[in-house]
């Protein structure tokens, strides 16, 4: 094959959130594109399954304000939102199984408690305001904070024991990993991409208070049937050769495409298992074995009826106890039947994958009966995705950050190698980790390579 002839202009691997905006607006820009993705479906992170009939989100599913792209994608789609259901009490589960109900994101742990778990919050947000997102190794004091691990900030700071266990499990809920896994720079840079800690953690004005109509799986579908034939599913990519004028990407089946660029839209630790031709530069082979996915099994299960409602109760939850970390009510708009979402998340997750299906099975039913009564143990279909298990993800809800990483590697994390550009949720200065961040990180890697491409335009 002559170096000159291309069979495309961009080939796009992964087909996440990332991937296929990437792939919709190269096309928008007028270039011709083909996506390859690993998989027997498209969506990545954000994909779906049929439960009784119906869709559900065996990935992410919440979107909040400020994340305007996810939103403009939808209005562009025509794909309405609404509300995730939020009336009536959340749950918090104590370690000693007792139960108490609250509204909004503070409960009644006890004076003492509540007021250490606020006055780390407002810390952490007063820190969080002075890291740079776009190049957090240059935040003042950076090599300081990404020096230690939030457990370490978190024994430092929080007084009382309860107080420390529930910024655990705060830490749990939004990363997917421990304290004692990330460095506290990076939870400073995920605050900051998401505007403050209670952007992350509330419903109502956060990042979990609306849901797509149809799901986040079936924006990832419409995006996927617009791209047609130029989606390859059952295709992962192997090899990624390189050189002055393009790019020859090889499928497992040997396929091989001639590019004028890549754009690799997957997280750091899955873009890394591609063998590269010539090698990558040694800063970015580096950042990429440092970056693990968090741990998360998000069980789906679904009833003839929101049951909790009538108690009540919302159907958001957070355990101390566990292994359920948190709940939330995921019925459909119409309510005319009841699903409850629920995570396993860090530690607790790696652990109890090692148990047996039905071992595992009757730990999470129990769990959920403890939190919402007898009915609750008797789901129609009980669900479970272990995102670790998944070969081409390897655990979720995004890549750990563990000390040092930010301030050695940083700068790895989104500079194109030549003509290969780096794409997801993990490239996002704005909502790392979530799909609003996939979203803009794809059309970030489009705009810029479309510019190469057509640079009159
Ligand atoms: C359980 C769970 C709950 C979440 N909750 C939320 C939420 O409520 N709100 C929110 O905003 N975010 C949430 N998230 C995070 C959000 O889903 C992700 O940040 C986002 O979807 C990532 O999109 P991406 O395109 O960057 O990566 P991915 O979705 O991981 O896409 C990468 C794609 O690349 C493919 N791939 C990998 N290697 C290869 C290869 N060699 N060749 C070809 N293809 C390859 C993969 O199969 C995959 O399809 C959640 C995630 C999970 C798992």
């Amino acid at each position: 094959m002559s170096h000159h002839h291309f069979d495309i202009d961009v080939v796009v691997v992964g087909t996440g959130m990332a991937g296929l905006v990437c792939a919709h607006r190269l096309r928008r820009h007028g270039v011709d594109v083909v996506a390859l993705e690993a998989c027997h479906q498209a969506g990545g992170r954000t994909v779906g399954v049929e439960i009784d009939g119906e869709g559900a989100d065996l990935g992410g599913q919440f979107i909040g304000p400020g994340q305007d792209r996810v939103y403009a994608l939808a209005a562009e789609l025509g794909v309405a939102t609404f509300p995730t259901y939020t009336a009536g009490a959340n749950v918090l589960e104590t370690e000693t199984g007792r139960l108490l109900r609250f509204r909004g994101m503070a409960p009644k742990l006890g004076l003492l408690t509540l007021l250490d778990v606020a006055r780390a919050r407002f810390r952490l947000d007063r820190l969080a305001r002075t890291v740079d997102t776009e190049t957090p190794w240059h935040s003042p004091n950076a090599s300081a904070l990404d020096g230690q691990t939030l457990r370490s900030w978190i024994d430092r700071t929080v007084r009382t024991r309860s107080g420390r266990r529930f910024l655990t499990l705060a830490c749990q809920a939004i990363w997917a990993c421990e304290p004692s896994e990330l460095s506290l720079l990076h939870a400073l840079f995920y605050i900051k991409a998401a505007g403050s800690l209670s952007a992350l953690t509330d419903f109502e004005g956060g990042a979990q208070q609306d849901r797509l109509d149809g799901g986040a799986h079936g924006l990832a579908g419409k995006l996927a049937a617009g791209l047609g034939a130029a989606l390859r599913l059952n295709a992962p990519v192997r090899r990624i050769e390189r050189d002055d004028s393009g790019v020859t990407v090889t499928v497992d089946d040997g396929t091989a495409l001639r590019a004028k660029h890549v754009v690799v839209a997957a997280a750091p630790a899955l873009a890394a298992r591609i063998d590269y031709h010539p090698p990558l530069p040694a800063a970015r082979d580096n950042l990429s074995q440092r970056l693990p996915m968090g741990s998360v099994i998000k069980y789906i299960a679904t009833y003839p009826e929101p049951f909790w409602r009538t108690a009540g109760l919302s159907g958001a939850a957070l355990s101390l106890r566990g292994p359920i970390a948190l709940t939330a009510d995921s019925s459909p708009r119409s309510g005319n039947r009841g699903v409850l979402i629920g995570f396993v998340n860090g530690a607790t997750a790696r652990d109890l994958a090692t148990r047996s299906p039905a071992d595992r099975r009757t730990a999470f039913l129990d769990a959920l009966t403890r939190l919402f009564g007898p009915q609750a143990g008797t789901p129609v279909t009980l669900v479970e995705r272990n995102w670790n298990e998944e070969p081409f993800t390897r655990g979720a809800y995004s890549a750990v950050f563990p000390p040092g990483a930010w301030t050695q590697l940083g700068p790895a994390l989104r500079a194109p190698v030549g003509r290969i550009h780096w794409a997801g949720a993990e490239t996002s200065p704005r909502w790392y980790g979530y799909i609003d961040g996939a979203v803009r990180s794809g059309e970030t890697a489009a705009d810029a390579v479309a510019q190469d491409i057509h640079p009159s335009r």
